[in-house]
Parts: C-alpha cells; sequence; structure tokens
C-alpha cells in the first residue's frame, strides 16, 4: 500500500488541528477575562462548554492521527487494531486515522 499519500493526509490534518486547537485556547484566555465581571451569562457558559468538548474532540483526533503516523512508521498502517486484518483504502481515504475497520 502507499502510505506516503496517506502520511501526507494525516500530517496535513494535524497540521489543522494544531491550529484549531491554538485558536481555542486563544480563545479561553478571553473567557478568563471575562471571569473578572461577576455576573456571566448563561449562554456565555453555555459556548464555553462547546468550546471545551471541541477541544477534547480535537485531543483525540490528534491522538488518533500521532498513532496512525506511528504504525506508517512500523509499517503496520492499514491493518485493522482490533482484528489485525487489512483495513479498505477507501475507508483510509475517508479517515486515514482509522484504528479498526468497519466491521469491528
Ligand atoms: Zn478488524
Amino acid at each position: 500500500m502507499d502510505t506516503s499519500r496517506f502520511e501526507k493526509l494525516l500530517r496535513d490534518e494535524k497540521t489543522k488541528l494544531g491550529a484549531e486547537q491554538k485558536e481555542n485556547a486563544k480563545e479561553d484566555e478571553f473567557d478568563n477575562a471575562d471571569h473578572f465581571f461577576p455576573e456571566e451569562e448563561a449562554d456565555q457558559v453555555e459556548a464555553h462548554d462547546i468550546e471545551l468538548s471541541m477541544d477534547r474532540t480535537i485531543g483525540n483526533s490528534l491522538e488518533d492521527i500521532d498513532a496512525a503516523l506511528e504504525r506508517i512508521e512500523k509499517g503496520t498502517y492499514g491493518t485493522c487494531e482490533a482484528c489485525g486484518q487489512a483495513i479498505d483504502e477507501a475507508r483510509l481515504e475517508a479517515n486515514p486515522a482509522a484504528r479498526t475497520h468497519t466491521q469491528c
């Protein structure tokens, strides 16, 4: 399998997510500044919660991407972590960080 193509996809995605994460961290700093105001709007709190959960999603994706890049290095990329069988290239195309194949 041509892993260099997937490696590029993964690295692009990692760069993108890293930038998003930095952007979110910046917004968090603004949020903290807001906390000097005693009365906080309920919807502001809600927006903050959504940001936090977005951070977590990005964190998970970055972990998946790092794991996938590691597998490329080890030469085990494209095999299912659950059953060890090859993952469809079409699935990797859609989600290059996929750890398992759809049936698992
Ligand atoms: Zn499997």
